[in-house]
């Protein structure tokens, strides 16, 4: 049995900890409160919305298994199908879209049980010596055989860099290539009902919001409230604008909430959203280290099922290493 320790507890560093750990030793470390990344979600007074991933669509036959276990589970369900546009669903025909039960949290936190996952703890460093890995946090190191990194990839070189890790040139410029969007997200909290079209949630053009949803419709929330996610030009020129300037020009900008008054307002900024530039394999072996792989959305896949399959294919590529 290997020592592995697994950066992150999204949905990729989750689904690589269940490929592995009926066979190694496994730790699953983050750093945010809870596990699940970006699959997040808040709670404003009695108000609960999801305010990173919004749903869950499935292309290939492997995850679409994964999600139907999900839905077994009572963790996911059909929320629509198709697209949505300024007026609601598109295409009803389309793909289905399933969102958690009762939020888009309740899926990592299922994926996480029974493994050893510690959250509120954040890597500082990587370094190699003797041969194995030691993962440095605030007040502790771990040792480990092998590593697998699934933070955003900028985080993970800084990782790296900071231990005085020599990554091969080709893996550097390969990972250094990758790169992210941005979104601000707005999470509005109102005194009564909010109607927006089915499915209570709309992805607009040509404005500063690229999607809307509301939480009671939704089945999230008991009461009304609306996640905005502004667009990836928006987030970039207002990254660093305050709180109350960024709330009144999304709320501004906002279709069929006339007569409405925000009760509460609460600002996100997700600094490396979703990836614009993908690596284009499911994950990166690091050459002439020991074992590391490097795994995530921004590997072949993005979004849930991009990161989901890109954890599975790192874990099984670790089998073979260790
Ligand atoms: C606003 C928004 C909307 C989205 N909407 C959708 C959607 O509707 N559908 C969809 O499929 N996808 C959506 N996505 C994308 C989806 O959320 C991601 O693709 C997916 O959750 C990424 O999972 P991951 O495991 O690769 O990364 P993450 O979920 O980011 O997990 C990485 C983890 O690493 C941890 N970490 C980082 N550095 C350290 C450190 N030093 N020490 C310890 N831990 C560390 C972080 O805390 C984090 O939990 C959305 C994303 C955002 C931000």
């Amino acid at each position: 049995m290997s020592n592995v320790v697994i950066v992150g507890a999204g949905f990729a560093g989750l689904a690589a900890a269940r490929v592995l750990a009926p066979q190694h030793t496994v730790i699953v470390v983050d750093k945010g409160r809870g596990v699940g990344g970006r699959a997040a979600t808040r709670r404003i007074d009695d108000a609960t919305l999801d305010h990173g991933a919004q749903f869950i669509t499935t292309h290939t036959a492997e995850f679409a298994e994964e999600v139907e276990h999900w839905a077994t589970a009572g963790v996911v369900t059909p929320w629509f199908h198709g697209q949505v546009g300024p007026h609601g669903v598109t295409n009803p025909d389309g793909h289905v879209r399933y969102r958690g039960t009762p939020t888009m949290n309740s899926i990592p936190r299922h994926l996480a049980r029974g493994l050893d996952v510690r959250t509120e703890t954040t890597v500082t460093a990587l370094r190699v010596e003797h041969g194995r890995w030691l993962v440095q946090f605030d007040n502790e190191v771990l040792t480990a055989d092998a590593v697998i990194l699934t933070s955003p990839v900028p985080q993970s070189l800084a990782l790296l860099d900071a231990g005085g890790v020599d990554l091969a040139d080709d893996d550097r410029v390969a990972l250094e290539t990758v790169r992210y969007d941005p979104c601000i997200a707005v999470l509005a909290v109102f005194g009564g009902p909010v109607e927006l079209p089915e499915p209570g949630a709309l992805r607009l053009t040509d404005s500063p919001i690229d999607w809307m949803a509301e939480h009671v419709r939704k089945g999230v929330s008991a009461r009304p409230a609306v996640t905005f996610h502004t667009t990836a030009s928006f987030s970039e020129q207002h990254w660093d604008d305050p709180h109350d300037d960024i709330a009144a020009a999304v709320l501004g900008a906002a279709p069929f909430l006339d007569g409405h008054t925000a009760v509460a307002t609460q600002v996100h900024r997700w600094r490396y959203a979703r990836p614009s530039v993908l690596h284009p394999a499911p994950c990166l072996h690091a050459t002439n280290l020991p074992p590391l792989l490097f795994a995530g959305d921004a590997f072949d896949g993005a979004k849930v099922e991009g990161a989901f399959l890109s954890g599975r294919r790192a874990a099984e590529q670790m089998l073979a290493l260790i």
